[in-house]
Order: C-alpha cells, then sequence, then structure tokens
C-alpha cells in the first residue's frame, strides 16, 4: 500500500505573491510527517497542488508517483482533509459519506466501517450542521479514509480543537501511519507537532527551510548537554570546567554541562570523589531544535511571533 507524496521544482504564484517558491520534497510512507511554517508560508497552496485543486506555475506535485489528475480511482490513492467547515450543514453525516461513496462506487457497508472508525456511529443520522468541530473534522476524516488511500493529507486538523479532539487526531495520525500510510499534516505551530511527527518539512515564504526526522533535531539539540544534580555545585563546577566542561549554573544544586559525553562526566566526578545524585540528558523541545538548527535564518526569523 506505500506510496509517497512527491514535491519536485513546485512553484505557484498569485498575482505579485510567490506562495510556493521552488520545492522540493518526499514524503516517505509509515510515518507522520509534519508540513510546518508560519501562516501564508504556502501550505494549504501546496497540499492542494497534490490534490489537483490549484494548478502549478512550474514543477510537479505526485501522489504515488503521479499527477492527482492522472489518478485513476483518486479517492482510493489520496484522502485529504482540507477545510472541515464545508461539509453541507443539512446533510446527516451517513447520507454525506454515502453520496461521496456513491459516486465514487464505494461500498454502504464501508461507509459504517468509517464511522465506526471516527467514532461517529451513533450519531450518524444527525446533521452535520449540529455538530460541533471535533466531529465535524472526525466526519471529514471518514470521508478522506472512504476508499481506504494510501496517502492521507490533512491541512491544520486540530487548529481550534478542544484538548481532548487535539489528542484524538493526534492518536489517530500515529495509527494511520503505524498502518504504514504516508500521512502529512500541516500546522503554522511547532509545538503541536512535538509526539506527533516523525519528520519535519518546514517551509518559510514558499521555500523550503528544513527536511529532517524529529529525531535528528531533537538529537542535535540534545546530545551536548546533560543535567546534573550534585549538593557539591562549586566543587562539582571547578572541577568539570578544569576537565574542559562548559558548566552553568541552573539552580543551588544542579547544572548544565556541555562539551564533555556522560561516561566522561562520570568518570571525573568518580575519580575526584564528587558525588551526584542525578545525571540526565537535557531533552530539547522540538521548537528549541528547531530554532537552534535555523538560527540565522532571516527568512523565518523574520516573522518569528508566528511559530510556536
Ligand atoms: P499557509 O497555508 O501556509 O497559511 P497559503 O498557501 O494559504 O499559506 O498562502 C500562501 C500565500 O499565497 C499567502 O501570501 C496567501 O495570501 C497567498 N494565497 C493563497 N491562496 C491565494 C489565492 N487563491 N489568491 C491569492 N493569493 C493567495
Amino acid at each position: 500500500m506505500a506510496a509517497t507524496i512527491e514535491a519536485r521544482g513546485l512553484s505557484k504564484r498569485y498575482g505579485a505573491t510567490t506562495a510556493v517558491d521552488d520545492l522540493s520534497f518526499t514524503v516517505a510512507a509509515g510515518k507522520v510527517t509534519g508540513f510546518v511554517g508560519p501562516n501564508g508560508a504556502g501550505k494549504s497552496t501546496t497540499m492542494r497542488m497534490f490534490l489537483g485543486l490549484d494548478a502549478p506555475d512550474a514543477g510537479t506535485a505526485l501522489i504515488g508517483g503521479l499527477p492527482y489528475r492522472s489518478l485513476r480511482a483518486p479517492l482510493t490513492q489520496v484522502g485529504a482533509l482540507l477545510d472541515a467547515g464545508a461539509i453541507h450543514a443539512g446533510r446527516r453525516a451517513r447520507h454525506h459519506l454515502l453520496w461521496m461513496a456513491q459516486y465514487n462506487g464505494i461500498s454502504r457497508q464501508r461507509v459504517d466501517e468509517v464511522l465506526g472508525i471516527v467514532g461517529l456511529s451513533s450519531v450518524a443520522d444527525r446533521r452535520a450542521g449540529g455538530f460541533s468541530l471535533g466531529m465535524r473534522q472526525r466526519l471529514g476524516i471518514a470521508g478522506a479514509l472512504l476508499g481506504d488511500p494510501p496517502v492521507l493529507i490533512f491541512d491544520e486538523p486540530v487548529n481550534g480543537l478542544d484538548p481532548e479532539g487535539i489528542q484524538w487526531i493526534r492518536g489517530f495520525l500515529r495509527s494511520l501511519a503505524a498502518d504504514g500510510r504516508t500521512v502529512l499534516v500541516s500546522s503554522h505551530l511547532m509545538s503541536e507537532l512535538q509526539g506527533t511527527a516523525d519528520h519535519l518539512i518546514v517551509i518559510g515564504r514558499g521555500r523550503l527551510i528544513c527536511d529532517r526526522s524529529v529525531q535528528e533535531l531533537l538529537t542535535a539539540a540534545s546530545s551536548d548537554r546533560v543535567l546534573l544534580r550534585t549538593d557539591r555545585v562549586p566543587d562539582v563546577m571547578t572541577t568539570l570546567a578544569n576537565a574542559g566542561a562548559t558548566v552553568t549554573l541552573v539552580d543551588r544544586e544542579a547544572l548544565t554541562v556541555a562539551g564533555l559525553p556522560s561516561e566522561r562526566i562520570i568518570a571525573v566526578l568518580t575519580d575526584n570523589g564528587l558525588p551526584f545524585s542525578e545525571l540526565t540528558q537535557h531533552r530539547a523541545s522540538l521548537e528549541e531544535a528547531y530554532m537552534e538548527l535555523t538560527r540565522g535564518s532571516v527568512e523565518y526569523a523574520a516573522r518569528p511571533d508566528e511559530v510556536g
């Protein structure tokens, strides 16, 4: 079922605005890939091009190696959640899905299946107009899953949801990736993807800024620093500094130590008979890691307030 999402030299202009600027990346199967950038960065435009809703000015947008318009049965190739508000308010949830299914040659049984998957079976005969945003999101996701596609694209799926809804979507994205599907999910907030995304594609003003695994990003930002607790702070500081470390005081009984691997820190302290109660790797947040990586990127730093 594995299929990739691929942008090759993708560009799109609207009048004087370059929304997407020579963007190239590949989204792999079996992972959740976060697509991050401040509002206006070009995420929705890129996603619309993958879904054949906008034509690129240059380059190609491919699903499983083909442009959307060349896909035989698109719903079985790619599912998307772009705008949950787009569902007809007067239509009952099941009817909305039946209508989509019928139009695409998908069975009624699959409609009941996807209602179950997203947890809407008990409200399937209620009108979408009376649904909360979270329920409308679930209905949108049910529609995206109708054709059991290997590729899924979600544009800001947690925007405006309550914590419970956010948690549900996160778990759901993880389960889709665990199934081996290719999952691309956009957000204007880095923090929203912590714990959900395996890989990040970051764009700013239509251009690619970063295309790396979350693990790599976090390791790069965390590996160099450890947190050390001891009741002998002054002695430990002096000893580790003499051994070549950069030591920073955190509080009366804690320090961070950079520039020496953990094993070496332990050896130096033990050799000097200095006790410590805790030595842990400093864990950078995704946001910290990203900031570290892109420090000096004028393109992005120009609008730091929009990146959470
Ligand atoms: P994001 O999804 O990252 O918030 P968008 O893709 O929506 O960014 O927008 C990228 C840029 O393209 C913005 O400057 C936006 O104003 C512009 N844009 C997007 N769609 C249109 C459109 N249909 N007409 C004109 N400008 C557009």
